[in-house]
């Protein structure tokens, strides 16, 4: 029986509420499920599938650079996490412990890997001809967030990949943690259709441990910044407290030189958040599970011979990720909101004239726009769309995002674009005390990051006065 396509839709516009457009998409797009522990989701197929091309897309490029996957246990002893104090203080107010006897060691749930896998390392580094070592991990975090949690962008477990290297030379070390942002930049853009800002973290946002962490920086359409993925250069901190030397060339002890870097599941909500219209999810046609769907227009008598063209349409579209929609149940119509809320990239109409005229319809999910395309063409128009589509998204997400970047030079300007949900770029002393501030002056605004294709500043920091080190990038965030 036909169902009503309204039932399922989304009831809020993305302009209107973009928190509650956004949860509602997750959920009725079956991206996510809620979940009986509070602070954690279900990630259903759909969204699964999504996260297995990003895992694809990334576990390829990486295992090139020479990186192997490992698997570590997901609960740290305590002391483990204490020995890098500055580590064990950035993380304490998130971490969920494990208590069972009063006299054993608490044992923390993975809120990362640093610690965990450095006791290892100790013992696996020798001598110089151990490095690089680089060791990526696939699995589960634990941070127990009090913030609102939100499908993807923050809950208290999420999945992610996180990469952690060891190298002889600070240079070798400097120059793959960028490789590895690079890398990021890569799965955002050319996978996911989300155009990033590379770029250096301030000191008041760096990570708990590190001497340098990388970022890249999405912008979302409600006017917040989504950092997307981080690589850190550790600081030697790591080395020192879990004991990793080796024997270098020269026959005396080093201590070696580590970067880390994670992407997470996040990457996900910035493509649902970025690309989302009030049909449902688009998705960039590299991303998607499901490319291109067939939908028969079925009628009683001609049935049969329209499902039997059907069928020799979806063998023609080896190529690409194709689904024939076939279900009984449904009305064509009821079929086509349902893969516009699951953001198919085309849909491919075919009913009895179009069979007779061997001719099909193809239309867009970004765009909406229909043609009519021969059935002996389709197979490579198809492959083409599909491309222009890639490409397209993120053309425009880029020119939306140029559109949010603004320049300011003085205080009121500063305040007028973060106020109006730009991210304003602004000349920054790069002072700790001096961002903590600005922090409380402008409730919710936070340095996202220092480009590195950014120019030297001109004059004073816009905050406090001194000098200006670097034109920093300043927005509220996620
Ligand atoms: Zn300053």
């Amino acid at each position: 029986m036909p169902r009503d396509a309204d039932e399922k839709g989304l009831t809020v516009k993305k302009t209107e509420d973009m928190p509650e457009w956004y949860s509602q998409l997750c959920i009725k797009a079956e991206l996510a499920d809620y979940s009986p522990v509070r602070g954690c989701m279900v990630i259903r197929p759909h969204g699964y599938a999504i996260w297995e091309r990003i895992q694809q897309f990334f576990d390829t490029r990486i295992k090139a650079l020479g990186v192997q996957n490992a698997y570590f246990p997901m609960f740290i002893p305590e002391s483990f996490f204490k020995r890098e104090a500055e580590h064990a203080e950035g993380f304490a107010p998130e971490v969920a412990w494990v208590e069972r006897h009063a006299d054993e060691e608490r044992l923390a749930l993975r809120p990362t890997s640093e610690t965990i896998m450095y006791d290892s390392y100790s013992r696996w580094i020798r001598s110089w001809r151990d490095l690089p070592l680089r060791i990526n991990q696939w699995n589960n975090v634990v941070r127990w967030e009090v913030k609102d949690v939100k499908p993807f962008l923050r809950s208290r477990e999420f999945l992610w990949q996180e990469g952690h290297c060891v190298y002889e030379t600070e240079e070798q070390r400097n120059k793959e943690t960028l490789l590895y942002l690079d890398e990021y930049r890569r799965v955002f853009e050319e996978l996911l259709a989300v155009p990033v800002i590379k770029g250096e973290k301030t000191m008041a946002e760096r990570f708990a441990g590190a001497d340098r962490s990388y970022t890249i920086e999405a912008f979302m359409p409600d006017g917040k910044a989504l950092q997307c993925g981080t690589s850190h250069d550790l600081s030697q901190g790591f080395a020192r407290a879990f004991d990793i030397r080796f024997l270098g060339r020269d026959e005396k002890k080093h201590a070696p030189w580590q970067n880390s870097w994670g992407i997470s599941t996040r990457a996900i909500g910035a493509m649902v958040m970025l690309h989302g219209d009030d049909k449902g999810l688009v998705l960039p046609p590299l991303a998607a599970p499901v490319q291109v769907v067939i939908v028969p227009i079925l009628f009683e008598d001609t049935k049969a011979e329209v499902l039997r063209g059907s069928a020799a349409l979806r063998d023609a579209f080896r190529d690409v990720r194709v689904r024939l929609d076939d279900r009984d149940e449904y009305s064509p119509g009821w079929k086509y909101h349902d893969w516009e809320l699951k953001g198919v990239p085309l849909r491919v109409e075919l009913g009895p004239r179009d069979l007779e005229k061997k001719s099909c319809v193809i239309a867009r999910r970004d765009t909406g726009k229909k043609e009519s395309v021969t059935l002996a063409d389709a197979p490579k128009r198809v492959a083409s769309l599909l491309a222009e589509m890639q490409r397209d998204m993120l053309a425009a997400a880029r020119a939306r995002m140029e559109k949010s970047m603004l320049p300011v030079s003085e205080e009121k300007a500063f305040q007028a674009a973060v106020a109006a949900g730009k991210m304003a770029l602004a000349p920054f002393c790069g002072k700790k005390t001096c961002e903590e501030a600005l922090r409380e002056r402008f409730a919710g605004v936070t340095s996202r990051c220092i480009p590195l294709d950014g120019k030297a500043p001109k004059g004073k920091c816009l905050f406090c006065g001194e000098k200006a080190l670097h034109e920093t990038y300043f927005s509220r965030a996620y």
